[in-house]
């Protein structure tokens, strides 16, 4: 007899990034600045350091309490995680039970109903209005009347670039006894974050990452911030040495650069702005393009029937960017590689 895979299984397809030599990448909503020399020399000493026979603080406490201090918030209601994607995934397989309700909205980040599936949960959406804006009150009616357990959520979003105010979402986290998975990856960008106040619910786990503000993608971090209940589950669940102990010791000493991170949230949204404001004229005089949204992130969202071809024929000028469906998704990068889309752009649909 032939082992066979389950269902859900074997029609899972491996997570599929473009891979191809690009000279512009602009998919993935990396930072495109990289540490400096001083920076990279000083880390080259604290790995030269490490016992690499010997496993790695599992609860990466210095690297904890680094993230603590430069958010200003309790380190003992942190929780490490192999990149948040990790945290997610411990969050959908431990907190939910199989074939309990998760609630997303469409279009969200894809990973909240992709390890949904895979811990059997059942994935109820609810479509975002043409602003592609949650409906914060009827969203909470909603919840309330159809037993959802858990409910994931991006703020501000990828993909949609589109910010909900704290006021909303705290509306959203009071009016619920479901878990709320607040995703801030992009919080940065913005200013309208509910780290601050996190630990004051019983129902909120606010994710945050070091892989788009911070720069630091390659190293895989990212932190949960919860109520002490919440946060010792989370321990609990976790591997145990789930953070590996280079991440450690690079994070730890790259958090607390506040000079190098200020100044690169402020490159980026720079860039953002001129990609933006470079991108705008273009797609309003174009009708193929139905609407560039405003962004709170480090990317541009554009909706358009065109998509596929807008998208093919950057790729022939060595441009990656995302597809998705009847939109793309355009990370902002260096001065030189936003000319080259907005040119792209320029003379694709013109
Ligand atoms: C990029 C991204 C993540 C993943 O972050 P990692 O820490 O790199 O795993 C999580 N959520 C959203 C919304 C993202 O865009």
């Amino acid at each position: 007899m032939a082992y066979k895979l389950n269902k859900k299984l074997s029609s899972l397809k491996p997570y599929d990034p473009i891979t191809g030599e690009y000279k512009i990448r602009l998919d993935a909503n990396e930072s495109f600045i990289n540490v400096g020399d001083k920076m990279s020399d000083n880390l080259a000493k604290a790995i030269a350091e490490i016992p690499l026979n010997r496993y790695p603080d599992p609860y990466a406490s210095r690297l904890v309490k680094e993230f603590a201090n430069l958010y200003n918030i309790d380190k003992d209601c942190v929780t490490a995680g192999n990149g948040s994607d990790e945290l997610i995934s411990i969050i959908a397989g431990c907190f939910l039970e199989k074939a309990d309700k998760v609630l997303t909205f469409t279009p969200d980040f894809t990973m909240y109903d992709f390890y949904s599936h895979l811990y059997e949960l059942e994935v109820v959406t609810i479509e975002k209005n043409r602003n592609l804006e949650i409906d914060v009150d009827a969203a909470i009616s909603y919840i309330n009347r159809h037993n959802i357990k858990a409910i994931m959520l991006s703020n501000p979003c990828n993909p949609t670039s589109i910010g909900l105010a704290r006021e909303k979402a705290l509306q959203l986290v009071k009016g619920v006894d479901s878990l709320i998975i607040l995703d801030e990856a992009y919080m940065d960008f913005w200013d309208e974050s509910l780290i601050d106040i996190a630990t004051e619910f019983d129902n909120l786990i606010l994710l945050r990452t070091c892989s788009k503000a911070i720069g630091l993608a390659s190293l895989r971090l990212g932190f949960a911030v919860a109520n002490p209940k919440l946060t010792r589950a989370l321990r609990a669940a976790k591997s145990p040495y789930n953070v590996n102990g280079i991440s450690q010791a690079m994070g730890k000493i790259i958090l607390k650069d506040r000079e190098f991170i200020q100044q690169g949230i402020k490159e980026i949204i720079q860039s953002r702005d001129a990609l933006y404001n470079g991108l705008k004229p273009i797609c309003d005089k174009s009708d193929k393009i139905i609407k560039i949204f405003e962004t709170r992130t480090n990317f541009i969202f554009i909706k358009t029937d065109y998509a596929k071809e807008i998208y093919d024929k950057l790729l022939l000028m060595s441009i990656a960017i995302r597809k998705m469906g009847g939109y793309l998704r355009i990370s902002c990068g260096n001065t030189e590689e936003n000319e080259k889309v907005i040119d792209a752009f320029s003379r694709i649909l013109s």
